[in-house]
C-alpha cells in the first residue's frame, strides 16, 4: 500500500487511524493546509484515495478536483457526507463501517432513553449541585420497563435496539420503507401511524433526500406531549425548529439526542430544558469500536490495493 496516495479530509479520533495510515499509504492531510483548493490541486495526481468521517467525507468538489481518485473508504457508517450519484458516474468504489458500531450504537439509545425518562443526568447535576442536601427527595421520573418503542429504520442499529428494548418487556414496533418480512415486529407503513402509537421514538434511519425533516411538526404532535424522541441517526432527520418549540411549549414530553442538525453547535434554547438529554455524536464512540472501524477503513484500502473484493463495499 506505500504507494497509495490517502486523502484523510480530517482529524479522526483515536489517532490510530492516522498513524496506521501513515505507516503503511501515503497520507496527505487535508486539515493542514489553509487553502484547501490549492492543497488539492497540487496533490492532485497523488491522491487516490479518500478518508472521511461523519463530518467531512468527500463531496462533489472535492472528488472532482482528484482524477486519479480511485476509492472512498468511510470512517462511518452513514454516507450522507458523500456524493454517491458522483461516486457511481465516476466510477469511484465506496466502502463504510458498518456492523462493528452496531452494539455501541444501540447500548447508547438504550441509554438515552433510560437517561431521559429517569432524568439521570439531572439527579446527577442534583447531587452535585447539594441541592439533595439543600432540598431533599428528588422527584420522581418515569418508568421505561413496558413502555411501547417505536423504530424508524429497522436495519443493523435499528433491529439491535428493538432486542435491547424486548429485554425490558417493551413492546416493539417501527417504520421503514418496506416491511421486513423475517421480524416479528408491528410494521407501520406510515411514520405518523408509527408515532401515534408508541410512547418512545427512536430514530435510526440513513439522512438521504427522503429522510431529511422525517421528524416534522406532524410526528412530533402525534407522538404527543407524553411521548419521547431519541434521536441517534442525524441530526437532520429532525426539523430541529420544531423539535425545540415542542420542547419548550411542553407539546412533546423529552429528547435524547446524539446528533443535531448542525453539528457542533446544538440549539442553546435546549441547554436550560432538564426533559432533554444532549451527547455530542458519540454513538460509535469507545476505544473498542474506533479501533475496529479503523481496521476495516484500512481492510479495505488494503483489498483494493491489492484487487482482492472489498469488506464492505457499498458502491
Ligand atoms: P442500515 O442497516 O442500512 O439500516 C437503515 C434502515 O433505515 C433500514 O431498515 C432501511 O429500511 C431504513 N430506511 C432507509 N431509508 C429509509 C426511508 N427513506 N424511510 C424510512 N426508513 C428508511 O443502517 P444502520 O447500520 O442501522 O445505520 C443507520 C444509520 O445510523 C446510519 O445511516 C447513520 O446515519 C446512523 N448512525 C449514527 C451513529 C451515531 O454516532 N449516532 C453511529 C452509526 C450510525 P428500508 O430499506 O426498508 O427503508
Amino acid at each position: 500500500m506505500e504507494t497509495l496516495g490517502v486523502l484523510m479530509m480530517c482529524p479522526m479520533i483515536p489517532p490510530y487511524l492516522e498513524e496506521e495510515l501513515d505507516k503503511k499509504c501515503k497520507l496527505f492531510r487535508c486539515w493542514e493546509s489553509s487553502d484547501k483548493k490549492e492543497f488539492l490541486k497540487q496533490n492532485s495526481n497523488s491522491i487516490r484515495a479518500i478518508v472521511g468521517n461523519v463530518f467531512v467525507g468527500a463531496d462533489a468538489e472535492t472528488i472532482e478536483a482528484l482524477p486519479n481518485l480511485e476509492i472512498v473508504s468511510s470512517f462511518s457508517v452513514g454516507l450522507d457526507k458523500v456524493d454517491l450519484g458522483k461516486c457511481r458516474e465516476r466510477g469511484i468504489r465506496v466502502t463504510n463501517t458498518p456492523d462493528v458500531l452496531t452494539d455501541d450504537v444501540a447500548d447508547l439509545a438504550i441509554g438515552l432513553i433510560l437517561a431521559t425518562l429517569r432524568r439521570i443526568c439531572e439527579s446527577d447535576r442534583y447531587v452535585r449541585s447539594g441541592l439533595w442536601m439543600k432540598k431533599g427527595d428528588f422527584k420522581l421520573t418515569t418508568k421505561f420497563t413496558g413502555k411501547s418503542v417505536g423504530i424508524v429504520g429497522l436495519g443493523r442499529i435499528g433491529l439491535a435496539i428493538a432486542k435491547r428494548a424486548e429485554a425490558f418487556s417493551c413492546p416493539i414496533s417501527y417504520y421503514s420503507r418496506s416491511e421486513k418480512t423475517d421480524s416479528k415486529f408491528k410494521y407501520y407503513s406510515s411514520i405518523l401511524d408509527l408515532a401515534a402509537n408508541c410512547q418512545i421514538l427512536v430514530v435510526a434511519c440513513p439522512l438521504t433526500k427522503e429522510t431529511y425533516h422525517i421528524i416534522n411538526r406532524e410526528v412530533i404532535e402525534a407522538l404527543g406531549p407524553k411521548g419521547v424522541l431519541v434521536n441517534i441517526g442525524r441530526g437532520p432527520l429532525v426539523d430541529e425548529p420544531e423539535l425545540v418549540s415542542a420542547l419548550v411549549e411542553g407539546r412533546l414530553g423529552g429528547a435524547g439526542l446524539d446528533v443535531f442538525e448542525h453539528e457542533p453547535e446544538p440549539p442553546e434554547q435546549l441547554f436550560g430544558l432538564d426533559n432533554v438529554v444532549l451527547l455530542p455524536h458519540v454513538g460509535s464512540g469507545t476505544w473498542e469500536t474506533r479501533k475496529d472501524m479503523a481496521d476495516l477503513v484500512i481492510g479495505n484500502l488494503e483489498a483494493h490495493v491489492l484487487k482482492k473484493p472489498l469488506l464492505t463495499p457499498v458502491v
